[in-house]
């Protein structure tokens, strides 16, 4: 962690606020001791999709301290919460990021607010600094390892049949999915083996890296619809529509899916869902609190305010694909 503080005074940092999750205080306690005068303070009420509420309360806390940047350990929850701040006062962030969902290399900041969840893009959203540090995920807990890792596979997946993609675009998504293929079934088996953390961490730069990159389309759209709108968690939501999403475009972005087919063999969505369902991830959207009649209303709002995606988006079909994926059924 000596990197860290090189970094905070890198962006001409002298008082930075730490920022964590509840369920992370005591890691950033310890960095914060070890970081003496230059750890201002700690905000440590980080919480899922950045409500607006929290943010105003840890904008209270960063000028109480009088802090001069933020310090994000943690997943996307916590570094949602320095981008927030950073959109708010253009804070730099530092960000040491210990999950795989990859928000620290994109300039997008979702929000909610009053159960509605928006998203913003800008350059001062973008975290100054990334320190990928495997010892402190060794203790990710194998659920979320797996949900995450799959969240990232997403960005990578529709980074490959997006409208504005580039050869670099299509080969870091190739190259994050292969990474992540690889290291997500040894961390399910030896989750404090150092290897597979560090080369989960490489693919999850990489696919974040194309999320910041690229459009997304209706993957990204059905998730954002499921967890801002009925509250489902983002990491799980993103792996249990993921070889469903796959599925309803394999046919329409066949050419520049190839190099995924071939990764996970025979049809791209049934070779995702035999893949999440051998490393334990969650199938079935019923498993994670969606309610059967609130289905209708998901597939109204994520057919709303068309967007471009490979395949058309059509209201029956999107309402099939949600019933397959809360029922956890395998797409062909
Ligand atoms: P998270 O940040 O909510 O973390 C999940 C839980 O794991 C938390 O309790 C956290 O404290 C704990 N945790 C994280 N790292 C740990 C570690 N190394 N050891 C032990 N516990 C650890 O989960 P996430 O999936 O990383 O982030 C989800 C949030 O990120 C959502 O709000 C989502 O909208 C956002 N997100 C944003 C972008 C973007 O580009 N804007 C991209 C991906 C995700």
């Amino acid at each position: 962690m000596n990197r860290l503080a090189e970094a905070i005074a890198g962006q001409g940092g002298k008082r930075a606020l730490i920022l964590s999750t509840p369920h992370q205080k005591a890691e950033a306690e310890r960095i914060a001791a070890s970081l003496g005068p230059l750890a201002a303070g700690l905000f440590h009420d980080a919480t899922m999709h950045t409500p607006v509420d929290v943010t105003e309360r840890a904008m209270a806390a960063y000028n109480a301290a009088a802090a001069d940047c933020v310090v994000a350990i943690g997943g996307g929850s916590t570094i949602g919460l320095g981008k927030a701040i950073a959109y708010r006062n253009d804070a730099p962030q530092i960000v040491v990021a210990t999950t795989y969902a990859g928000s620290e290399v994109t300039p997008i900041l979702g929000q909610t607010e009053n159960g509605q969840k928006t998203t913003v893009r800008g350059p001062g959203i973008l975290p100054e600094v990334v320190i990928y540090d495997p010892e402190l995920t060794l203790g990710l807990p194998v659920n979320i390892s797996v949900s995450s890792g799959l969240n990232a596979m997403a960005h990578a997946v529709e980074g490959l049949y997006a409208q504005d993609r580039n050869p670099i675009s299509s080969m870091m998504a190739v190259e994050g999915l292969r990474a992540l293929k690889q290291a997500l079934p040894q961390i399910v088996n030896s989750p404090r083996d150092i290897e597979p953390r560090s080369e989960a961490l490489y693919g999850s730069w990489l696919c974040g890296t194309v999320l910041g990159a690229v459009g997304m389309a209706l993957h990204h759209k059905l998730c954002h619809t499921l967890g801002g709108s009925f509250d489902l968690s983002h990491a799980e939501t993103h792996a249990v529509i993921l070889p469903h999403s796959a599925a309803y475009n394999a046919e329409a972005a066949a050419d520049a899916l190839k190099p995924a087919a071939d990764l996970f063999g025979g049809s791209l969505g049934g070779g995702l869902y035999d893949f999440a369902a051998s490393i334990g991830a969650p199938l079935a959207l019923r498993d994670l609190g969606m309610k059967a009649a609130d289905l209708d209303r998901a597939a109204e709002l994520a057919a709303q305010n068309p967007y471009w995606n490979p395949r058309p988006i059509e209201r029956e079909a999107i309402r099939a694909l949600l019933q397959s994926a809360w029922e956890g059924a395998r797409p062909r």
